[in-house]
């Protein structure tokens, strides 16, 4: 019989620095490969950085974050999870943008997401400026508002930016909690500190119902506490998780945008994913790496390694498919 699994290159077939970077040393499968149906969770780059604000270079972030991540070895290192062994998964490759039109690219990132969950392939993106998680969300909603877990030092949720700018990386969540793809009852945001242009965002959570973590509660109460309560409030929902690199302290992942300071630290960082394990997930992403910025490669690694935690909880989600037999 045939393995129906697609694995990795094994480091001791061809040194991990050598050969072809794909996500994880996974092949490479576009959506219209012949084995696409066999499926079942995909790593999917979203090169854009159309919706940052400040310091750009998010576009880079796939490809740094696939040669970063041929690093990873097959099992981890704590839980002894073999993700490739549990279900099948793949690079799918980039969801492709129009660099010059950021609504066009939107659109095509929506047909993308969708043609993937179509094909019932959980994604697991890497970014990308964090405007690519609205999108996505728009194509995995289905018939009720999704629930959400968001690491990060910012809300996102802000209305505006430069007087009418609706779609950035600060407004991703607003438009979803409007556009109706969030129960904002069933979203928590762990990590938020910084300084801020006003406090309309944090009203905005409040009048809706959003759970706002802020950064001296995180620490105050510790992780699995607060872990805690983020699985209490999705509870058994649909779940969209969105990871912003940002939510890591930037002297272990300076390579991002739009950095704050006195955050947690990488192994911290790691820690938050396993706590997810069980949740109903129908898709995560990684976002806000910026090669440019991340002069020692260490943001990438830290991105890639956060993947690998993601990737981890997926492939044991009780909700999974499997591969077909
Ligand atoms: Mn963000
Ligand atoms: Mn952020």
């Amino acid at each position: 019989m045939t393995d129906p699994f697609f694995h990795p290159v094994s480091g001791f077939d061809l040194p991990r620095y050598a050969g072809v970077p794909t996500f994880m040393r996974l092949p490479h499968l576009g959506l219209d490969h012949p084995r696409i149906g066999e499926v079942d969770i995909g790593l999917i780059g979203a090169p854009w950085d159309g919706g940052t604000t400040n310091r750009p270079g998010q576009r880079h972030g796939p490809r740094q974050l696939r040669d970063a991540s041929t690093m990873l070895r097959a099992q981890h290192g704590t839980t002894g999870i073999r993700p490739f062994e549990l279900v099948n998964c793949a690079d799918l490759g980039d969801v492709p943008p129009n660099p010059a039109d950021l609504q066009d690219s939107l659109m095509r990132f929506e047909k993308f997401y969708a043609r993937v969950r179509d094909l019932g392939i959980i994604p697991l993106t890497a970014g990308g400026d964090h405007l690519v998680s609205l999108p996505a969300l728009r194509a995995l909603k289905g018939s009720a508002p999704l629930a959400m877990i968001h690491f990060d030092s910012h809300t996102d949720l802000f209305h505006e930016y430069f007087n009418g700018s609706r779609y950035t990386h600060g407004t991703p969540f607003r438009r979803a909690v409007e556009e109706g793809l969030l129960d904002p009852g069933q979203v928590i945001q762990i990590g938020i500190r910084g300084t801020t242009y006003d406090g309309e965002d944090r009203t905005f959570a409040k009048s809706t119902g959003i759970r706002v973590i802020t950064i001296e509660e995180f620490f105050a109460r510790g992780i699995d506490d607060v872990m805690a309560e983020a699985r209490g409030v999705v509870g058994e929902a649909r779940t969209y998780v969105s990871y912003d690199i940002d939510f890591v302290d930037p002297a272990f992942a300076p390579g991002t945008g739009t950095p704050e300071v006195g955050g947690p630290s990488s192994f911290q960082a790691l820690e938050v994913v396993r706590r997810l394990a069980g949740l109903n997930i129908v898709g995560a992403d990684l976002v806000e790496v910026s090669p440019p910025f991340d002069h020692s490669g260490g943001t990438a690694w830290l991105g890639a390694s956060i993947l690998f935690e993601l990737l981890c909880v997926l492939s044991t989600s009780p909700g999974i498919r499997k591969h077909p037999a």
